[in-house]
């Protein structure tokens, strides 16, 4: 059974890119082997979280006899029950009798509500401001070093994983896009601002631009001598490395990298791989052996998803696949606290089990990893471990970034608790009143840190 894509090209060459959508979810669905209720089930869920995919996924990721228990399609096909049950009936229902587009739309509003759409703070917190008046779009500002740039034209993504936490900007309200084509803004806030030496581009994918809209963002930022890298957020390796050998603009995309190293600046290239099979086909290979060439450096992160990556040697293999080609491992993540977390989420417990067996398993070379880390509205927490001090479990835990940066890389503890999955599961430890980062209680309290001057 074939199902045609949404292009104006023939599939065969499998270069041009293709995407699938909602309405070929049926189709591609059954092809796994799901019944007709299931589907319905799955349709269901994809009215609420956004759902893309393209041939290259399709044709050369998804293992389709393994499917639907495949990795890979795991990655990017919703589950039946990645939402309450209840919610999943009542759309289901909404689709058998046929209801009109509005009908579902507030339906699925109406659970996209409770899927907390935007953790860490990030609509409010982070974004800075000019002369302390209005705020600049499509900027965060949250860690001094570095400034997190959400180029409008990058904010979608070649597929969508179905644990993306930036899920809410894909279902189609504009206003929960971060956005921003103010390229002089950006350009003026680093400029003016010294301490930021990274900007990091992110989105949605900045590689799902063409070379001749990413340059224009990229290159005026080669004139400002403080900065030091520039960062690219993307899983274009993973879900599209045609971007990279064969795409019209492939080659320039490679020269504008070789630019940005010759400007005396780090490319740093933060591709997001979340299975070993990703790096499978020979096409990612080649298309990791171009990036390399240009002397941009590749490191490598993803968050620990259950059902996907949720155990050691999947991670062993994909560090060590990643360290054989010359990549970096950079942070493993703590799924976040947002859309379909309940069913994704991995306990801290089990994550750092699993995090500890794979990296006792590889050489030094692959131990620049870190994590696993939560990036949370106070910072990036790392869990260093468990652990037992005075009669008491804990989890020994510090911050690898913290909006407050007297934070950073000091220790701190919380209680034990195997089911634990975020940081505001975790209770103070060891006679703490309160977290570092939280508000001491009426009369003072602890917050478990040792006054540095007495290190
Ligand atoms: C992770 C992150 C960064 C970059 O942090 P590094 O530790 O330098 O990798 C910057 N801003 C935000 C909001 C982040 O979550």
């Amino acid at each position: 059974m074939s199902v045609t894509p949404d292009a104006a090209q023939s599939p065969s060459a499998g270069r041009r890119f293709r995407a699938y959508t909602t309405k070929h979810l049926d189709e591609l669905t059954a092809r796994a082997g799901l019944a007709a209720d299931e589907r319905l089930a799955v349709r269901a869920v994809a009215t609420v979280l956004p759902f893309r995919v393209n041939s290259y996924v399709v044709d050369e990721l998804i293992d389709w006899d393994a499917a639907p228990d495949d990795p890979i399609y795991k990655l990017v096909f919703p589950q039946a029950d990645m939402l309450p049950q209840e919610d999943v009936s009542r759309i289901a229902d909404l689709l058998s009798a046929g209801a009109d587009r509005k009908e579902l739309n507030q339906a699925a509003n109406q659970v996209r509500a409770t899927l907390n759409p935007h953790p860490a703070g990030q609509m409010d917190l982070n974004v800075p401001t000019k002369g302390n008046e209005e705020p600049i779009p499509g900027i965060q500002h949250k860690y001094n070093e570095t400034v997190l740039f959400f180029p409008k034209q990058g904010q979608t993504c070649h597929a969508y994983c179905t644990y993306c936490f930036r899920w809410a900007q894909f279902v189609g309200d504009a206003d929960l896009k971060f956005a921003s084509s103010e390229i002089d803004q950006m350009v003026e806030y680093v400029r003016s601002h010294p301490e930021v030496t990274s900007v990091l581009f992110t989105g949605g994918d900045p590689m799902i631009m063409g070379e001749g809209v990413i340059s224009k963002y990229i290159e005026p930022l080669l004139e400002i001598d403080h900065l030091e890298a520039i960062r690219i957020g993307t899983k274009a390796l993973g879900y599209w490395p045609q971007r990279f050998v064969t795409d019209p603009d492939a080659d320039d995309t490679l020269r504008l990298f070789e630019k940005v190293v010759e400007s005396g600046k780090n490319l740093a290239f933060m591709a997001h791989f979340s299975h070993p099979n990703e790096m499978a086909p020979e096409l990612v290979q080649e298309a990791v052996r171009r990036v390399r060439n240009t002397g941009a450096v590749i490191r490598t992160q993803a968050p620990m998803i259950r059902t996907i990556n949720d155990d050691a040697a999947t991670w062993e293999s994909m560090w060590r696949t990643h360290l054989r080609h010359g990549m970096v491992p950079y942070y493993m993540f703590v799924e976040r606290d947002t859309g379909p977390q309940d069913y994704f989420a991995v306990p801290l417990a089990e994550a750092y089990d699993i995090f500890r067996t794979a990296y006792q398993n590889v050489s030094g070379l692959a131990r620049t990893v870190r994590g696993p880390s939560m990036s949370a509205t106070p910072g990036k927490v790392c869990v260093d471990g468990v652990t037992e001090i005075a009669g008491e479990k804990v989890f020994v835990l510090h911050f690898i970034q913290a909006r407050d940066p007297e934070l950073v890389g000091r220790p701190f503890f919380a209680k034990y608790d195997e089911k634990a999955a975020w940081l505001f599961d975790l209770k103070p430890a060891l006679g703490a009143t309160h977290f570092p980062w939280e508000v001491p209680p009426e009369g003072g309290g602890s917050n478990g840190l040792i006054d540095p001057t007495r290190l």
